[in-house]
């Protein structure tokens, strides 16, 4: 039996998750293992800590769509089914962890960028994803 037979790929839906992705989607392929993708939306109130004087609903809105639009791209293109096609709201650590546990993942595979340090190396959310993972995690370089 092969090693990895679940593989979660999360990408952030910048041009390097092609990078990422098709990566990704050769290990699947050589080890035979079902292939899922997950894109996590922050809600954009996190960003200015919940205290904006405005509804930002609406934009919410379009900003949720425009990324279910874009990871469908992603997995017609790389093949993957609807149903592992995973798109969360909240802190993109976090649902990569729930979903890995929930979907019984053996990997989860992330993008780093080739900076200096390890923090820098691996990235922010990268290096969250590696540290609270119950699973496997793959850092593939990007943006060489
Ligand atoms: P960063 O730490 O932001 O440089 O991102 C490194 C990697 O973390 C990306 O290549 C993705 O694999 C993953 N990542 C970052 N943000 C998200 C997100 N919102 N949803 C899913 N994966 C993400």
């Amino acid at each position: 039996m092969e090693i990895y037979q679940n593989i979660l790929v999360a990408i952030d839906l910048s041009e390097e998750s092609v990078q990422v992705l098709s990566k990704a989607a050769k290990l699947a392929k050589n080890s035979n293992a079902q292939l899922s993708i997950i894109h996590v939306i922050e809600p954009l109130g996190y960003a200015y800590g919940g205290d904006i004087p405005m509804d930002l609903s609406e934009v919410q809105q379009q900003l949720d769509q425009h990324a279910r639009a874009k990871l469908a791209k992603f997995g017609e293109t790389y093949d993957v089914p609807l149903a592992n096609q995973f798109i969360e709201i909240g802190k993109p650590e976090t649902e990569i962890h729930r979903i890995a546990n929930e979907k019984n993942m053996d990997i989860v595979i992330v993008g780093s960028h080739g900076r200096h340090g390890f923090q820098l190396l691996l990235g922010s959310t990268a290096n969250a994803v590696l540290h609270g993972s119950q699973c496997d995690v793959l850092a593939v370089r990007v943006g060489k």
